[in-house]
C-alpha cells in the first residue's frame, strides 16, 4: 500500500491544500479519499492521468471535502476518460454529490465515463481492499475509514471527534490519520490533547495529525515533540 498526502490543511488554510489522501495498491488500483477545492490542481501537478483513479471515497460533504469534484471530473470528461469511476459515499449525501457530477459534465447529459455509486457500509470489500467505516462526531454525518490492503492497514478519520466506533477502527493500523483541527476541544473537531491520549491508549505506531488550523500549527508542532509516534501530516508526504 502506498499513501500520498495530497492535502493536509483545514477548510480555509492559506498554506496547505484541503485534506485528502491518495491510496494505491500493489496492483496499481487507486483511491482518493475526499476531494476539496484545491485537490484537482494538486493532482494535476503530480501528473495524475485521467484514467488513474478508480474510486473516490467521501468521508462527508462539507465543501472542503467535496467541492473539487466538479473540476476533477470535468477534466476527465474534457479529455475523454474511458475507465469507469466508483464513488463511495453515504446514501443521504449522494444527491448532492450527484449534482456536482452533473455540473462537471454540463451541458452534456452525462459524463463520457460510467460512474458506479456505492453506499458507505460498516464493512465492505472492493476487489481485495477490505474497508470498514464508522461515524465520528461532526456537524454533519462523517464516516472515518479503515483500509486493509497488501498486508497493511490505514485509518483516516475525515472530520470530527472520535467515537468508540471510530476508535475501534484504529488498533493495529500502520498509519492513522486523525483530524486535529485545534488545540482545545470543540463540539465537532478533534483536539490535540485528545489525539495524544488516543495515540498512547491505543499504542499507535504512527499517528499523523492533519486538518489543523493554520494558526494552531506552531503550538501543535511544539507540543508533539515529546511524542515520537505522533507527527504533523504534510502535503506531499509519501508512505509505503
Ligand atoms: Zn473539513
Amino acid at each position: 500500500m502506498n499513501i500520498e498526502v495530497i492535502g493536509s490543511g483545514s477548510a480555509f488554510s492559506l498554506a496547505r491544500n484541503t485534506s485528502s489522501i491518495r491510496v494505491e495498491s500493489q496492483r496499481g488500483e487507486q483511491w482518493l479519499i475526499d476531494c476539496g477545492p484545491t485537490i484537482p490542481r494538486a493532482l494535476w501537478r503530480r501528473g495524475l492521468g485521467i484514467n488513474e483513479l478508480d474510486v473516490i471515497y467521501f468521508t462527508h460533504i462539507h465543501p472542503d471535502h467535496c467541492a473539487g469534484l466538479p473540476a476533477l471530473l470535468n477534466q476527465w470528461h474534457s479529455f475523454g476518460r474511458d475507465k469507469p469511476l466508483t464513488i463511495v459515499c453515504q446514501s443521504a449525501q449522494r444527491p448532492l454529490l450527484n449534482s456536482l457530477v452533473a455540473l462537471a459534465c454540463w451541458p452534456d447529459e452525462r459524463c463520457c465515463f460510467d460512474i458506479q455509486w456505492l453506499d458507505t457500509q460498516d464493512h465492505f470489500i472492493w476487489r481485495h481492499w477490505q474497508v470498514s467505516t464508522a461515524p465520528t462526531i461532526h456537524a454533519m454525518p462523517n464516516r472515518a475509514i479503515r483500509i486493509e490492503l497488501d498486508g497493511q492497514r490505514l485509518f483516516y478519520s475525515g472530520d470530527g471527534r472520535p467515537t468508540p466506533a471510530s476508535e475501534a477502527l484504529m488498533p493495529g493500523v500502520d498509519h492513522a490519520f486523525l483530524e486535529c483541527a485545534m488545540l482545545t476541544p470543540s463540539e465537532s473537531h478533534g483536539d490535540l490533547e485528545q489525539s495524544l491520549a488516543l495515540a498512547e491508549r491505543l499504542s499507535l505506531p504512527r499517528l499523523w495529525l492533519y486538518h489543523c488550523f493554520d494558526e494552531h500549527i506552531p503550538m501543535i508542532i511544539e507540543r508533539i515533540q515529546a511524542y515520537p509516534n505522533v507527527a504533523l501530516s504534510e502535503d506531499g508526504l509519501y508512505l509505503n
